[in-house]
């Protein structure tokens, strides 16, 4: 307070003016003005008396009041006003700077200037609580408001105070009281506010538990009823350990329990599962510390970790699935390498029967355990075996009516025994059948088996493998069929389908070395149709080439598989006979001579004369190459044409071109 304010200074100078009246009366007065100057010295000095105990009052009032102003000094957080009512002037103690920052020049000179810097929703309510205090309705103001700080956030004060009214006036001419600093504690009562709120709410239980058996839940949060599948509201309080934990989680807590109890600010974590009201549960991570002075509290913070432990299985149940689905790639990556080497193979093959007989090498190791027979189009719409492996017979030939897989055209998958096809031998655990459509020669049909029974992954595996195989079994053969025909195209004359001279330039070498590495004969006939242009000249070239034609009919039905018929020049044509020698190719040959030569040719519905053929003989030999062969036999039916043609002869030494 300002020492204007003091009473004690002014008792002092009254004082003294009272000592001064006295020294100045004393000797000039008579008996009865003595008496009564006495009297009067002696009121005096009563006065006197009473005003030295008011000023020493007045002093120890003062000192008292300096006191407890140096005590408010050392509360940072109280402050003092004066708020003069009229006109507007607001006193503020030191305290204001460092509450509401700023400097001392900031602080607000009037009630105006301090309205300006309160929170617009607290203007109402603190001009409420004045008036309601100077309107009698209330014995004190007092009032929570927030205030702008220097540094622009709102910060939380209280105001209290009391209407002073001057002696003698009516009505009040200030306000005296203090305000003091509640931001720190108004945000402590906000973030318990909001603690409670995320206890009450959030994720988190926080439960405790008398510590000791059966350990009963003493209180919970409000959040734990709903969150355990409880109707809200539900009562939880007094249920024992047991009740709530899984039967399974309850043993270890309880030894962990044990290692902890009797010791303040122990504490153990554990994941347990927390029964749930519809009989489930859900995986909750437990925090718990031993609390009170004696240790006599459980308190426990639960989290629920379900979603999480959820998202956990799902990763480890994916990371599995990953793990399945890369081994299966991996394993599917050499298979298909596999597959792919076998198709290379299949279409570069010489022959369909080769490509069968790669097929039955490589198949065990691309099914192990599997036996499987590939069976394709033969006589009579039936399928006939052509290549197989593995220890379950398969049988050789089939009707397809017997095949489910080539009446549906689809897969037909009898595993674990039943409904297995009739053609399916040898009673195996599984059989898988496929078709393989779209091959020359009519159906096709992959049959697979097993004997003794597989898992469903394996299973699973082998079906998709089986799949697999078909697909390329159908490519591949496929490939082969339209290659083999191309090349067939390429190689055979059009006129007269036998192969052409570029096939048999490229034959002669390759079955001459075979020859020679096999130590096997080897016989080459050169034939020559006689006087041929006589027809071409008399008849017309159409039925030249009628000749021609005919002859080469002979031909074809002329011999041995393996025996190779060409058309090497117009009229000229050439038999290879492998594994026989000249001699025994002469007398085969011999018979062709008079087939050829007894057979009559028609062209445009006559009779042509009589188409005989010349023939040389040649026999491979040591050293001969395939042009040396071919001049040889030339020189034998060089001969037989100057020998007087429709005969055979076979080349010797003396045969010199
Ligand atoms: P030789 O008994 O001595 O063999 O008498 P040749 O009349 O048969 O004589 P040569 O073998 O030299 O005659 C071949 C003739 O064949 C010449 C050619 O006009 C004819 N010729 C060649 N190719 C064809 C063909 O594709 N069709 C027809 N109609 N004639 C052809
Ligand atoms: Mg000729
Ligand atoms: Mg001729």
């Amino acid at each position: 307070m300002t020492s204007d304010l003091s009473p004690g200074l002014w008792i002092g100078a009254f004082g003294a003016g009272f000592g001064l009246l006295a020294g100045v009366g004393a000797g000039l007065l008579g008996r009865a003005q003595r008496r009564r100057l006495g009297a009067l010295q002696a009121a005096q000095a009563e006065e006197r008396a009473r005003l030295e105990a008011q000023r020493a009052e007045a002093l120890r009032r003062r000192d008292e009041l300096q006191a407890y102003d140096e005590v408010l000094a050392l509360n940072p957080r109280v402050g003092h006003f004066l708020w003069s009512l009229g006109p507007d002037r607001l006193e503020l103690s030191p305290h204001w700077t460092p509450m509401i920052g700023g400097g001392a020049e900031d602080r607000p000179a009037s009630m105006d200037a301090l309205r300006l810097r309160i929170h617009p929703a607290d203007l109402d309510g603190f001009d409420e609580a004045l008036n309601a205090h100077l309107q009698h309705r209330q014995p004190v103001f007092d009032r929570e408001l927030r205030l702008q700080h220097a540094l622009g956030h709102w910060h939380w004060m209280h105001w209290q105070g009391k209407a002073v009214t001057p002696p003698g006036a009516e009505v009040p001419d200030r306000i005296v009281g203090h305000f003091y600093d509640l931001h720190a504690q108004k945000l402590a009562e906000e973030t318990l506010a909001s603690d409670r709120r995320l206890f009450d709410s959030g994720p988190v239980i926080v439960a405790s538990l008398d510590a000791q058996p059966p350990y009963r839940l003493r209180s919970v949060s409000a959040s734990a009823a709903e969150a355990l599948g409880h109707p809200r509201g539900s009562k939880l309080v007094g249920r024992r350990l047991d009740e709530l934990l899984l039967p399974e989680d309850l043993p270890p807590v309880l030894e962990d329990l044990g290692a902890v109890l009797g010791q303040p600010g122990a504490s153990f974590q554990r994941e347990v599962r927390l029964r749930l009201a519809d009989g489930g549960s859900h995986w909750h991570s437990l925090h718990a510390v031993i609390a009170g002075s004696e240790g006599q509290t459980v308190r426990a913070y639960l989290l629920d970790v379900e979603r999480l432990k959820q998202a956990e299985r799902e990763a480890a149940r994916q990371a599995g699935e990953l793990q399945v689905a890369v081994e299966h790639l991996t394993l599917s990556q050499g298979y298909a390498e596999r597959l792919r080497e076998l198709s290379e193979m299949i279409q570069f093959a010489a022959s369909e029967a080769e490509a069968h007989e790669l097929l039955a090498a490589r198949g065990p190791q691309l099914l192990p355990g599997w036996s499987a027979a590939l069976m394709l189009g033969g006589l009579a719409g039936q399928v006939e075996r052509r290549a197989a492996w593995g220890p379950v017979p398969a049988a050789a030939v089939q009707g397809s009516a017997e095949c489910w897989a080539l009446r549906l055209s689809k897969p037909h998958a009898a595993l674990h025994g039943a409904g297995a096809c009739a053609h399916v031998e040898g009673r195996p655990a599984h059989s898988l059948c496929l078709p393989i459509p779209g091959l020359q020669g009519g159906a096709g049909v992959l049959q697979l088996t097993y004997a003794d029974p597989l898992d469903a992954d394996r299973l699973r595996q082998a079906e998709a493998r089986a799949a697999a195989l078909a697909e390329t079994l159908r490519l591949s053969l496929s490939n082969l069929q339209l290659r083999l025909s191309l090349q067939e195209q390429a190689t055979r004359d059009w006129m007269t389908g036998l192969y052409n001279r570029r096939h048999f330039e490229e034959l002669l070498p390759r079955e001459l070395n075979r020859a020679l590495r096999a130590a096997e004969p080897l016989a080459l006939a050169m034939l020559d149709i006689d006087h041929f242009k006589t027809f071409n000249d008399r008849f017309g070239h159409e039925a030249g080439d009628e000749v021609i034609r005919c002859v080469a009919r002979h031909l074809a039905d002329f011999g041995r598989p393996y025996d190779s018929r060409c058309r090497v020049g117009g009229e000229e044509l050439c038999i290879l006979m492998p594994r026989i020698a000249a001699a025994e190719a002469r007398s085969r040959l011999e018979a062709l001579r008079g087939q050829i030569a007894a057979s009559p040719v028609h062209h445009a519905g006559r009779e042509l004369p009589p188409v005989t053929v010349s023939i040389g003989v040649a026999e491979a030999a040591d050293g001969g190459g395939p042009a040396e062969l071919m001049r040889r036999a030339d020189l034998a039916l060089y001969a037989a044409k100057r020998g007087g043609r429709d005969r055979i002869v076979v080349w010797t030494p003396e045969h010199v071109g």
